[in-house]
């Protein structure tokens, strides 16, 4: 009977096999920008590491030497409604604030826990999400968890969500729209201001935005799309994670007191996990303060993604993108895998991504740009290509 259990599984995996789907985890050894896999060195061109903080020593040595055994925690012990919550947590909740101009903020203990906890706390059966079709897998999972009624628009099909709030807006409570502002695939990005405008059609719609490849990427501070697009304020849950640009782990919202009061008391995600160690959020915080002013670092990764894109049309590739996120769309997936295997065995460290996390029929090679790459290297990369 188990043996029966497990062939199950095996089987599975064989069809995954077959249609070149199937997934291991990566066997690599870290060098700053470089990555090291079977003693093969490669560019590093799949990390989320956007400003290369990551891979930035000295920014490690500054916040080491404020470090004594008293104050580095490396454990919380407890969840925040109960021990967890250190000044750490408030320090950086404050620090969120003031960069945001916003009454209140919270932070999780990643991206991950802050999309599928506050999608079910902040609505019921007679609120309707309304989500872009193209949103990451964990505000998915969020819809999932909730007891809301759901529906998708086509990917910033802005038309097709305005007749959907029309058509609804009488027959729920509430309507939330979900959007990345960045897109984790394509790498294009959600029209804010478009947003906003059509959330102020009705006085029951908000707006949950999440920009987890924008933060520290994008705006004159680093703070996101939304501080690019001038529109911090008018959105309800502004949410993002620690754990790309900002080099550190861990998720946050920037929103109204009320909501926040409500999430304490209502967020699962939050409530019964063990909350971040202090370290982290101490790391968090130092790195949070430091990007405000890297103003040149976000500057260069932008040239170096347009001059990217640019080649890529010049190669005649389709390219949706308009960020640091830069797929090169190739369709098959098994030509895909190939095709990636092969920049890699020329020094090259990019990935396929295939079916289930992006549609059938657009697996694609995904590169995403780090303030640490040099322009010599991506035209050398684009030649191989
Ligand atoms: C990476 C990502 C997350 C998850 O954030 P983690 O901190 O890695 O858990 C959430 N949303 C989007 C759009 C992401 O790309």
């Amino acid at each position: 009977m188990k043996q029966d259990l497990l062939q199950l599984y095996r089987k599975e995996l064989r069809l995954l096999e077959e249609k070149s789907n199937r997934r291991n985890l990566p066997e690599i050894i870290h060098q700053g920008r470089m990555v090291i896999r079977q003693d093969k060195q490669m560019l590093n061109l799949s990390s989320n590491d956007y400003l290369g903080l990551a891979s930035d020593l000295f920014l490690r040595k500054a916040f080491l030497e404020n470090l004594t055994p008293e104050n580095f925690l490396p454990t919380s012990s407890s969840s925040r409604l109960l021990t967890g919550n250190f000044t750490a947590n408030k320090e950086l909740e404050e620090l969120l604030c003031l960069l945001f101009k916003s009454e209140s903020s919270l932070v999780f203990n990643s991206g991950y826990h802050m999309n599928i906890g506050i999608l079910p706390a902040v609505s019921d059966s007679k609120t309707l999400i309304l989500a872009d079709k193209l949103v990451h897998a964990s505000l998915i999972d969020g819809i999932r968890l909730s007891t809301a009624k759901f529906s998708r628009y086509k990917h910033n099909d802005y038309e097709q969500l305005e007749s959907l709030l029309c058509k609804n807006h009488t027959d729920y409570e509430r309507i939330i729209i979900v959007t990345e502002s960045i897109f984790s695939m394509d790498g294009d990005e959600a029209d804010l201001c478009k947003l906003v405008a059509l959330k102020k059609l009705y006085p029951n719609v908000m707006l949950y935005l999440d920009e987890a490849h924008a933060i520290g990427v994008r705006g004159a501070k680093g703070l996101g799309c939304a501080e690019e697009q001038d529109c911090m304020t008018e959105i309800d849950f502004l949410t993002g994670t620690f754990g790309k640009a900002l080099a550190s782990v861990g998720g946050y919202i920037v929103c109204k007191k009320v909501i926040r009061d409500y999430l304490v008391n209502k967020m699962r995600t939050l409530i019964f996990t063990t909350a971040l160690p202090p370290v982290n959020l101490m790391w968090t915080h130092f790195v949070l303060e430091r990007s405000t002013g890297l103003t040149g670092k976000r500057e260069y990764l932008k040239k170096i993604s347009s001059c990217l894109r640019e080649q890529l049309i010049a190669k005649g590739y389709v390219c949706p993108s308009t960020s640091q996120i830069i797929p090169v769309m190739i369709g098959d997936s098994r030509e895909t895998v190939r095709k990636a295997e092969e920049m890699q065995r020329k020094g090259f460290y990019m990935l396929p991504v295939r079916p289930p996390t992006v549609p059938e029929n657009t697996s694609r090679i995904r590169i995403s740009l780090t303030a640490a790459i040099r322009i010599e290297e991506i035209e050398n990369m684009i030649t191989l290509l």
